[in-house]
């Protein structure tokens, strides 16, 4: 049975979008965009693995339905997320005469999503575009909301605009060639759902790491229960975008874990923890914090922390931050703000933004994620 899509509905209509899931739909990416505007040129955006795996269907469909695709492969991964490949994109769809008529369709994780996205916000002031997400992380989060943009060395997802997308289309079978550590890296971010407005979401990924391995949620019976956690988080994620698509409410929430999270990607050097690594220690810091300053029931902080470590995912420090990171964490606190903004969870399924009125006491919990030797 096919389930309805999710909508997007924001600004009183004029952000309005469907995020649909389903089996299939890479096979009928022509016909998607067939359904949305007359065919034409479409620029698709994609990394060399998802293209080697998942592109010549992709193509093979938009042929069908009558358009004629151009295609720019990224190098796979974060590294990626930079202004050097941005100006390289516009510049080769400027080669190609490419005008405001001409869609983009950003195929692959949420470093395409969030390029491509960028890239369609800035060139001639804006190309619709559409997300074909091939990720975990990706279909549950990254590819919805209108959130492009790219990293500086000096912080992450520094540069960007809110630019939405005119679809969402997630098909649960590009996932079955994903590595598992990639699999892993979008269950943390799944997680932080749970933790912030779902608690459902933690029972079923309870199951999930129970049941079986990485290879039986991609291929074998875990992968309905897969799909299913990844709806239930993108239906929170459309619940958040919906209520506030600038940012500047809500939807913070949804960056519980990130303080820290991206500190240790800017420090570490982007790429050497995926984003849902840096995002899992990131959640474990934010959820003894709360047991120090929002009241957290402890019992309820560990039962997390066990169940990101049963997914495989990191939930400590082998070594004491240095200097990078302590710089970059309170850059991220304090962008023109006295006191420390964060996202903690006073109980498990409501989150809240908190003022801090130091980073004392993140510090020290930092610095009790340090593994003993
Ligand atoms: P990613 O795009 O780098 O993908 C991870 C790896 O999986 C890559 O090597 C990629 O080539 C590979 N891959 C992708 N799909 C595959 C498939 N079907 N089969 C085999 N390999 C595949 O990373 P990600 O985890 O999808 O996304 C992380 C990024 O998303 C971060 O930069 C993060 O900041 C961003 N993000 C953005 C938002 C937002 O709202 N815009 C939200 C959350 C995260």
């Amino acid at each position: 049975m096919t389930r309805p899509s999710i909508q997007i509905s924001a600004s009183r209509g004029r952000i309005r979008y469907p995020v649909r899931i389903a089996p299939g739909l890479l096979d009928r990416a022509g016909a998607l965009l067939r359904a949305d505007r007359a065919p034409g040129s479409v620029l698709v955006v994609t990394d060399r693995t998802v293209a080697r795996f998942h592109g010549a269907r992709v193509l093979a469909s938009l042929r069908r339905s009558g358009w004629a695709p151009h295609v720019v492969a990224l190098p796979p991964g974060e590294r990626s997320k930079t202004l050097a490949r941005v100006r390289a994109l516009c510049e080769r769809w400027a080669a190609w005469g490419v005008d405001r008529s001409v869609p983009v369709l950003a195929l692959g994780g949420g470093v395409v999503s969030d390029v491509a996205g960028f890239a369609a916000a800035a060139y001639a002031r804006g190309l619709d575009w559409y997300a074909f997400p091939t990720t975990v992380l990706a279909q549950a989060d990254a590819s919805i909301g209108g959130k492009v943009g790219v990293n500086l060395p000096g912080g992450k997802n520094l540069v960007g605009a809110f630019h939405h997308p005119r679809g969402v289309f997630s098909d649960p079978d590009a996932l079955r060639t994903l590595p598992p550590r990639a699999l892993r890296s979008g269950l943390a971010e799944v997680a932080k759902i749970g933790v912030i407005r779902r608690p459902a979401i933690l029972d079923g990924l309870r199951r999930l790491a129970g049941e079986g391995g990485a290879r039986w949620a991609l291929e074998g019976p875990g992968r309905a229960r897969l799909a299913g956690l990844i709806r239930a988080a993108a239906l929170e994620k459309a619940w958040y975008v919906s209520r506030d698509p600038d940012d500047r409410g809500i939807r913070r929430e949804l960056n519980f874990g990130h303080t820290v999270g991206h500190a240790l990607e800017v420090s570490q050097g982007y790429g050497r923890l995926t984003h849902g690594e840096a995002v899992s220690i990131g959640m474990v810091a934010a959820l003894r914090l709360s047991v120090r300053a929002a009241g957290l029931d402890p019992a309820a902080s560990r039962e997390v922390e066990d169940l990101l470590r049963s997914l495989g995912l990191p939930v400590g420090l082998k070594h004491r931050p240095g200097k990078m990171f302590w710089r970059a964490l309170a850059r991220d606190k304090k962008r023109g703000r006295l006191r420390t903004r964060m996202v903690l969870s006073p109980a498990i399924g409501a989150a809240k933004t908190y003022e801090l009125p130091s980073l004392t006491p993140l510090r020290g919990v930092v610095l009790s994620l340090v593994q003993k030797p």
